[in-house]
């Protein structure tokens, strides 16, 4: 109680928008403020400097010296000039968060004056500076790739995203050299290598497949490159601070482990898209300016389904960049709430009960004339372009949906995956019913229907895209060829899938890089089925496609799904359709390893097989290691909290059951809930002492996949049997004896 009105009773930290003339400034206006992007490049570099960094840059060659030497020294003129003092590598090792080691601009020149050394100390930033690094790789994950004694790993920057900066204390600024990270002999330490070989790999074929299928015309150029785009919703959590410093659960483990639902969560459905609390706005405001200083685009902001739960999506951009971009979201909006006395949490479910917290991934492939190919436009079914990257799209889902779950498995987006909120451990694609009557229509060689027709009544007159409320006043409005389906994994939403299994918490990194991996492998079988029906010709026929459309239409038909993810009839029908369902994370960590995904990986180039290994390795110890916590801590929780208040209510009925007693007085309420403690609190002990035993013999085991199996069968669920003692404790218990705060204390105190 004392720190919830305490809560009430701080100042509210109020948003500094940078103003001109006492007006605030347009976030147009401080957009990319802190990127030393193409523009400011541009500006400061010479002319030819700039042109060889740019040619490099777009036909994949590195850098060289020289030219390294020059961004080096303009980029330091531009941070000195902002007050940098320091300079690191950004870089993505694998565990979901980002690394860096700051070096400061400093360095020494030693010259002589008759005889004696004369020190000057000044500013310095050199191209192999720039361009690499090496720290001590020993320390982070590798999964078994690199050992203590082989501890050299380098670091390099990843010319294609732009070099930023950050703030540091008062006023000064440290320079971000977005990086790969790789070790001795150059296998992937981190996310950003693999993803970037990924996107290199769909771009070629892509183009390939491109040039197969696009008319030669003479006013149009042909197109040079293709890439994916990426769009990240990011859902999160926002309590108070001072409430989420009690609760050892969330600070350790990111979640609750105990806690019940209050009598008012997310019934009412009042909280999505409801107004904003008037703190967590001024923190968004806030964020989205510091991010808008880093050129990172957010452009909608939201009250997301569960009390204090939220979301925030940017204007999606490059993949490769968009990913830096969500890590930096994610950092911005922790670092910023702290301001704010809030705590962000991106636990895929912090709270028990009310819906979890994803991470939709918006995924396409355009052209660099910002052509985006899954554009069906209004006569899909004559647009064989966008009909071939559709059912690319398709084949590479359903030949590796099991590798797009172990992609989004971990221990904590088990608890949302297969919930009300998100789809199961089966991976279907969704099309909408006018794509799929498409699609129907062509592997049956009938013409299409067009069921879009419409409906009239009194009120309402639907035509093909338009609705009509018959309202003078309302306009008119154009609808979507395709209705939504929130409950598939995988949904063409428009002109792009949305891959929402993606966990709030994770780098969208790896999932993004099998996506790319994946479609790829269905372009080059696509590509090799065009070329053997093509022969001679330079560009596929019309029948050419067809062939191939139809074909892939077939092999691909069941793992379209356009009904209801959630229900019971669907893991039925999946089963019988032979699609993987794959509930828990450790059997989706081994589909990794499997002959069919790990040979296309290696295969396209994207990881060798040890890097496979290692990525197995790390997931799954990751994963022992998160629940492992999870029952210490609670075990902790337990005997530190739950039990001695608990104790402490006994004791205060007690004694007034005895007092009551002395008295002659009826002491038949105190005895009864006494009765009801009693069992709890032997149950509750026994939980704790269990839990110890089983976290014991947990800790005690060595080989990876048996420890992973314990965690998830053993552990995971005695955690949850435990739980519901302790939540029925938490009913019946004096609110003045319980230490932690309450679901409903953190739900309410925005
Ligand atoms: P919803 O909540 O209805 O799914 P939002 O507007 O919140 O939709 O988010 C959609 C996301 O998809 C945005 O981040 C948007 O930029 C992104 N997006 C739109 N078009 C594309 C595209 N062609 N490629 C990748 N992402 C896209
Ligand atoms: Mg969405």
């Amino acid at each position: 109680v004392n720190i919830v009105t305490g809560v009430y009773a701080r100042t509210q930290r109020e948003v500094d928008f940078p103003s001109v003339n006492g007006k605030h400034e347009l976030i147009s206006e401080i957009f990319g403020k802190n990127v030393f992007g193409t523009r400011e490049m541009s500006n400061r570099l010479p002319k030819p400097v700039f042109k060889t960094f740019s040619n490099q840059l777009r036909g994949g060659q590195t850098l060289d010296k020289v030219t390294a030497d020059a961004i080096a020294h303009a980029a330091k003129v531009w941070a000195l000039e902002r007050n940098a003092t320091h300079f690191t590598h950004w870089f993505q090792p694998l565990n979901d968060s980002t690394a860096e080691k700051h070096d400061s601009f400093l360095s020494l020149k030693t010259t002589f004056t008759n005889g004696l050394p004369d020190v000057t100390a000044l500013e310095t930033f050199s191209g192999s500076e720039l361009l690499q690094s090496e720290p001590d790789a020993s320390s982070f994950p590798s999964g078994g790739m690199r050992t203590t004694f082989e501890a050299r790993g380098y670091t390099v920057w990843d010319t294609k995203s732009p070099m930023f900066l950050q703030e540091g204390p008062h006023g000064t600024m440290i320079l971000y050299i977005p990086s790969v990270f790789i070790s001795y002999n150059g296998e992937a330490l981190d996310e950003k290598s693999v993803l970037l070989k990924s996107s290199s790999v769909i771009s070629k074929v892509a183009l390939e497949v491109l040039n197969l299928i696009e008319p030669i015309e003479d006013d149009v150029p042909r197109t040079k490159e293709i890439f994916t785009t990426l769009g990240t919703e990011q859902e999160y959590f926002l309590i108070d601070r001072a409430l989420y410093s009690l609760r050892p659960d969330l600070k350790n483990c990111g979640r609750t482990l105990i806690g019940g639902l209050p009598a008012r969560h997310q019934q009412m459905e009042d909280h999505y898209f409801g107004k904003i609390p008037t703190r967590v706005l001024a923190a968004m405001s806030e964020i989205e300016l510091e991010l808008a200083k880093l050129g990172v685009p957010i452009k909608t902001r939201h009250n997301e389904v569960a009390p204090c739960q939220f979301e925030a999506a940017p204007i999606f951009e490059e993949a490769m960049l968009a990913v830096d971009h969500n890590l930096l979201t994610m950092d911005i909006m922790h670092r910023v709430a702290h301001k704010y006395k809030l705590k962000c949490l991106f636990h895929e479910k912090p709270f028990k009960g009310v819906n979890g917290s994803g991470k939709h991934c918006n995924w396409s492939l355009s052209t660099d004339r910002g052509d985006n190919l899954l554009t069906p436009t209004s006569s899909p079914e004559t647009n064989y372009r966008f009909l071939i990257f559709l059912v690319a799209c398709l084949k590479g889902v359903h030949d590796h949906g099991d590798l797009l779950r172990a992609g989004v498995a971990s221990a904590s987006n088990d608890h949302r995956l297969g919930a009300q909120e998100a789809p199961p451990g089966i991976i279907s694609a969704f099309l909408g019913s006018e794509l799929n009557e498409v699609l129907n229509a062509i592997e049956e060689g009938r013409p299409v229907n067009k069921f879009l027709a419409g409906t009239e009544t009194k009120n309402i007159r639907v035509t093909g895209t338009t609705v009509d409320l018959k309202v003078a006043t309302l306009p008119k409005l154009s609808r979507d060829m395709t209705d939504r389906n929130r409950t598939s994994p995988f949904a063409f939403t428009g002109n792009k899938f949305e891959f929402r299994a993606v966990g709030s918490k994770q780098s969208p990194s790896f999932p993004v890089t099998i996506l790319n991996s994946v479609i790829a492998s269905a372009l080059i079988s696509i590509r090799d089925d065009l070329k053997k029906q093509m022969g001679d010709k330079p560009i596929a026929s019309t029948e050419d496609m067809l062939v191939v459309i139809r074909k892939y239409i077939i092999e691909t038909k069941n793992v379209r799904f356009e009904g209801d993810n959630y229900t019971e009839e669907w893991v039925q029908e999946a089963a019988k359709r032979g699609l993987p369902n794959i509930v828990k994370s450790p059997e989706a960590f081994g589909r990794i390893l499997s002959e069919k995904n790990k040979s296309m990986f290696t295969r396209l180039g994207v990881f060798t097989e040890p890097e496979l290994e290692s990525r197995f390795h790390i997931l799954s110890e990751k994963y022992t290691k998160d629940i492992q916590m999870e029952a210490q801590t609670l075990i902790d929780m337990l005997i530190q909290h739950v039990i001695p208040s608990a104790f402490s209510y006994r004791r205060e009925l007690s004694e007034s059951a005895s007092f009551l007693k002395q008295l002659g007085e009826e002491s038949g309420p105190e005895m009864k809930y006494l009765k009801q403690l009693t069992p709890l609190c032997v149950g509750l002990q026994e939980s704790a002492e269990t839990l110890e035993e089983h976290l014991v013999k947990a800790l005690e085991i060595e080989d990876i996949n048996a420890a992973a199996d314990y965690a998830c069968y053993s552990l995971s669920p005695l955690i949850e049997k435990t739980r519901l003692l302790s939540d029925q404790l938490e009913r019946i218990c004096a609110d003045k004896y319980w230490p932690l705060p309450k679901y409903h204390e953190m739900f309410s105190t925005l």
